[in-house]
């Protein structure tokens, strides 16, 4: 399924990577994101001040008001950039249409690039951390099923290895949209996914599966839109040591002929002190792939669950 080699294209607020581009003429570099994370994939800048036509350096802004629709304003001089930002906004989007982006990475607190939580002041009152960047709510609302995240929150692992599962799985789903639209294109996928999303969501499993057997009934793009959505949905959905257990328990079940009593009772343990945090999820992990290649299980060897992401990124190295 993995056939297609061309790199997995971010958006990104661009003063991440380092360029000059912030109200005071500076950065905000962040080296997980241009050095490790940057060796798997493709960014494609976006400063929405600096490209809506605003100059470095600049006033810095604010959001103002109504906190479901503020008003981007100048801190000191107060002017009014919210119309230029929208209308800037509202061609850059259609023009990402084409960027086939699987993610962006927004800068956190900007009043146009924070994704939430980015301060906000009413008219009256005090300000509260509520709000949402213009340009970041605006990519949000026209890419629903494209996973977004900030740098901050990306320095917290569970956070970081949900994305990035996220960005690779939505890369593969592309794949199959573009070279395989059929029903059987939508089997082949979710067949090898479903320990991928058992992870998350044991809920979202059943129903994926559901609408995966019932696939002959609906209309093709109306299958692809209603499983691309919940596929999504379930993926942002945590992991918990729970539910990685239950689902190494369930691959370890594949392996109930050829594993001696002994061997059985250690991977148990293994996903016991797993599940006690006493070790990270890729060991045992890693003694069920060593399983997979020495007895060539088919079903196994193809779950995305056991390689979601490149095993030189460490996502699964933390306790
Ligand atoms: S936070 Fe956004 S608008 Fe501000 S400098 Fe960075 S990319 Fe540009």
């Amino acid at each position: 399924m993995d056939t297609d080699q061309s790199p997995i294209k971010l958006g990104i607020s661009t003063c991440l990577l380092g360029q000059n581009v912030r109200y005071d003429g500076g950065h905000k570099h962040d080296r997980f994101l241009t050095g490790t994370l940057g060796q798997f994939v493709e960014y494609v800048p976006v400063c929405p001040e600096v490209e809506c036509g605003m100059g470095i350096p600049r006033e810095s802004l604010r959001l103002v008001g109504d906190i479901e629709s503020p008003r981007l304003l100048t801190t000191k001089t107060g002017k009014d950039f919210t119309g230029q930002m929208k209308d800037w906004a509202t061609g850059r989007l259609q023009a990402l249409e084409a960027e086939n982006l699987c993610g962006f990475i927004f800068k956190s607190d900007s009043p146009s690039s924070g994704m939430e939580r980015v301060k906000a002041y009413p008219e009256s009152g005090m300000p509260v951390k509520k709000g949402s960047g213009i340009f970041a709510r605006m990519f949000m609302d026209h890419f629903p099923l494209i996973p977004v995240e900030e740098e901050g929150r990306l320095h917290d692992p569970k956070l970081r290895e949900n994305f990035i599962e996220r960005i690779f799985t939505l890369k593969r789903w592309r794949q199959v949209c573009s070279e395989n639209r059929t029903l059987g294109g939508l089997v082949e996928f979710h067949t090898v996914h479903k320990l991928l999303i058992l992870a998350h969501s044991p809920e979202h499993y059943r129903k994926l599966g559901k609408i995966v057997a019932e696939g002959k009934k609906i209309p093709l793009q109306t299958l692809f839109d209603t499983y691309a959505g919940m596929l999504m949905a379930a993926l942002k959905i945590k992991t918990t040591p729970q539910k990685n257990a239950n689902v190494l328990q369930h691959a370890m079940g594949y392996f109930k002929k050829q594993l001696s009593a002994e061997e059985k009772q250690e991977l148990l343990e293994i996903i016991h002190q797993y599940q006690s945090s006493l070790i990270p999820l890729i060991v045992p992990v890693t003694v069920i792939n060593h399983y997979v290649r020495k007895y060539r299980e088919p079903y196994l060897v193809a779950q995305y669950y056991l390689k979601p992401h490149p095993v030189e990124l460490q996502l699964r190295n933390h306790v």
